[in-house]
């Protein structure tokens, strides 16, 4: 089978790819934009997951260990190139995403409205949380990071009608607490992008980032679970992800005392 001539990780492990919006690059926003990929590019490695690599499935099919190594793609933050763009790309390649939203950003200028990630719901697409505003999930009370969650999921599930069973922590920040709360509160699974391969029935979920940048080989390095490619990945963005990390809580404390 085409799937297991494909997929080189470990027997019950899975690709999951992390997208964040389609965009040509001079229509990209500033802050993030080589998160953004071109709509070609996103046709072209669909296309080659569909035709020539392991096969797309579904997120709780993965998870639930019925994949057999096959791709799953999400997209995180609920921008409006979800709807416009990636929503018919996928359709037309006869693929479904998960897409993670922020009940808080809805209908926001740049973002996906209601309307459109019912009608994505409808057609095969999955709707599940980012949390309520997009706020680093480690840093909230007990209770707030409750409500939150509580919010996000009830706000989703009452405009699609469809149980929400997936979180994707914001900036992948992550951590035992916000692991045993999400479970507590009826999630499956939280979505990390510790560019690792994921594992069926895994409280973490890790997810692999695709790039502007991303090549089709390196993009195909990853959904085979080529462990050398994932390992090329880490140690290129460890050093980027502590800095980075070390600005934001600098950033916060700056914002505590102004
Ligand atoms: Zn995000």
């Amino acid at each position: 089978m085409a799937v297991r001539r494909w997929w080189t990780g470990p027997v019950g492990a899975y690709p999951v790819l992390l997208y964040h919006g389609i965009a040509e690059a001079a229509a990209r926003p500033a802050e993030g934009a080589k998160f953004w990929v071109a709509a070609a590019q996103a046709a072209a490695q669909w296309c080659w997951l569909r035709d020539q690599g392991p096969g797309v499935t579904t997120l709780a099919e993965a998870w639930a260990g019925r994949g057999e190594g096959r791709a799953v793609i999400t997209f995180d933050d609920g921008g409006s190139s979800d709807y416009e763009a990636a929503y018919p790309a996928l359709q037309t390649c006869g693929l479904s995403a998960t897409f993670f939203v922020n009940p808080a950003r809805v209908g926001q200028v740049g973002f996906a409205s209601w309307a459109h990630l019912t009608s994505m719901s409808r057609n095969g697409m999955a709707i599940a949380s980012h949390g309520w505003d997009h706020g680093d999930l480690t840093q909230p009370s007990e209770a707030g990071l409750r409500e939150q969650l509580r919010r996000s999921k009830q706000e989703i599930e009452q405009h699609t009608g469809e149980r929400v069973r997936f979180l994707a922590a914001p900036y992948g920040y992550y951590d035992r607490r916000l692991a045993r709360i999400a479970g507590e509160e009826g999630f499956d699974a939280v979505c990390t992008s510790t560019n690792r391969w994921a594992r069926a029935g895994g409280a973490e979920v890790p997810r692999v980032a695709v790039y502007g940048r991303t090549t089709l080989g390196q993009f195909a390095a990853l959904a085979a679970g080529q462990a050398g490619a994932y390992w090329r990945r880490r140690a290129r963005t460890w050093a980027l992800a502590r800095a980075g990390h070390a600005l934001y809580r600098w950033r916060q404390a700056e914002a505590g005392r102004a």
